[in-house]
């Protein structure tokens, strides 16, 4: 596979935001990482459902493909299982399930690639992929060599791991090439979620199968989350903000209402899509973007929108959501490019209009 030159990122990115790369090359085999022209400015992707692409990428965009799972070894604990970088990750935990071999269930649907789970150690329905990470293998690129990053290794917390906190995940420092997942044979339910408990009830399902909740979370998420393929979307675009309990236990007192979550550390959770809706800004618009009108947390493009109308749009949210609470949300996407000089889309209200009901 040659190195492609003003390579089209549109889709390479579930956003859908214009770019293009200087260079482009799609890595097949990890032989391939070993020949790489030195000292070029790399940035890797994957399935690119975590990106913001804020313009033209000027270096070497390194598209992760590598292919390939299968069951590592088992013993009397555990499974353990490995898939290459670039395998889709809801099929590979929709394999693991079809081989017997629960664990990964609470996290299906969630978009993207192997590769990028441990990154930002991904996480849904109170189950985080770190938790199931044995080994994460990577090459350096700067020299050639492979390293093998066991569970501890990772540093995974909330939503974060060594090359997210390192920013590896975009230099090319580190190529995460496989993940190793060690699945416990005492397998147990997590239905602590109470949109899950709500929809086993709902199907009469007291002692559900791992099957089973796969099948109950990829319906509540098909109900809630738009699909990148037909609304395009990079999933969460805000992180949910875990403040001090004194702060959290104030701003309850003005508004009851607010969702909380404490943590293991002492300090609470609270929900993005709570503040930014009750900021007023579930299923508005400004020009092309918007909030999601079934879960105020994702941010859509409705079509044809470049990087300034998404920055427009991420700014006035975040500038509501600082003056209605008092705290600052950060963007969960990573941004690559160099922005581009172009206006935003034009518009005719800055203000934004109102919900729109369906997508
Ligand atoms: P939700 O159930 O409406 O809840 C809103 C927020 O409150 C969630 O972000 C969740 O935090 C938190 N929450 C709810 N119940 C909780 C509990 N029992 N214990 C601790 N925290 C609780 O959220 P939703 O939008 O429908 O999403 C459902 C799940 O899918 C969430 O876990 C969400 O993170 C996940 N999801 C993940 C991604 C991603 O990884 N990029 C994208 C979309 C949705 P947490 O987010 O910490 O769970």
């Amino acid at each position: 596979m040659p190195v492609l030159s003003n390579f089209s990122l549109l889709d390479l990115n579930t956003l859908r935001l214009p770019a293009r790369a200087a260079q482009y090359l799609r890595i097949e085999q990890t032989a391939q990482l070993l020949a790489l022209p030195p000292h070029q400015q790399r940035f890797i992707f994957g399935g690119g459902s975590n990106l913001v692409l804020l313009g033209d990428v000027d270096g070497l965009v390194l598209h992760v493909a590598l292919m390939g799972r299968r069951l590592v070894t088992e013993d009397a604990e555990a499974w353990y299982v490995e898939a290459s970088a670039g395998e889709n990750w809801h099929d590979f935990v929709l394999w693991t399930l079809a081989q017997g071999w629960p664990g990964l269930e609470n996290l299906v649907l969630i978009p993207g690639t192997v590769g990028a789970t441990p990154v930002q150690n991904i996480g849904a329905y109170g189950l985080e992929a770190g938790e199931r990470i044995h080994q994460v293998r990577a090459i350096d690129l700067d020299s050639g060599t492979e390293r093998v990053f066991n569970q501890a290794d990772c540093q995974f917390v909330y939503r974060n791991s060594i090359w997210k906190r390192e920013g590896w995940h975009l230099t090319g420092k580190s190529l995460i090439t496989s993940v190793v997942f060690r699945l416990p044979k005492a397998w147990q339910a997590n239905c602590g979620y109470a949109d899950v408990a709500i929809e086993l009830a709902e199907r009469q399902i007291q002692s559900p199968t791992a099957q089973q909740i796969a099948e109950v979370i990829i319906a509540l998420r098909q109900r809630k989350l738009p699909d990148p393929a037909l609304l395009p979307n990079a999933g969460s675009f805000f992180e949910n903000p875990i403040v001090d309990a004194d702060f959290a236990q104030k701003l309850a007192l003005t508004h009851p209402d607010l969702p909380r979550y404490p943590q293991a550390d002492g300090r609470v959770k609270l929900a993005a899509g709570w503040l930014i809706e009750q900021a007023g800004w579930k299923g508005r618009q400004l020009g092309p973007v918007g909030m999601y009108e079934k879960q105020a947390l994702v941010l859509v493009n409705r079509g044809g929108a470049c990087a300034q109308d998404l920055l427009a749009l991420m700014a006035a949210v975040r500038e509501d959501v600082a003056r209605g609470f008092g705290l600052t949300l950060e963007p969960e996407p990573v941004f690559v490019g160099t922005p581009s000089p172009a206006k935003a889309t034009p518009f005719a209200n800055r203000m934004g209009t109102r919900p729109r009901q369906n997508s």
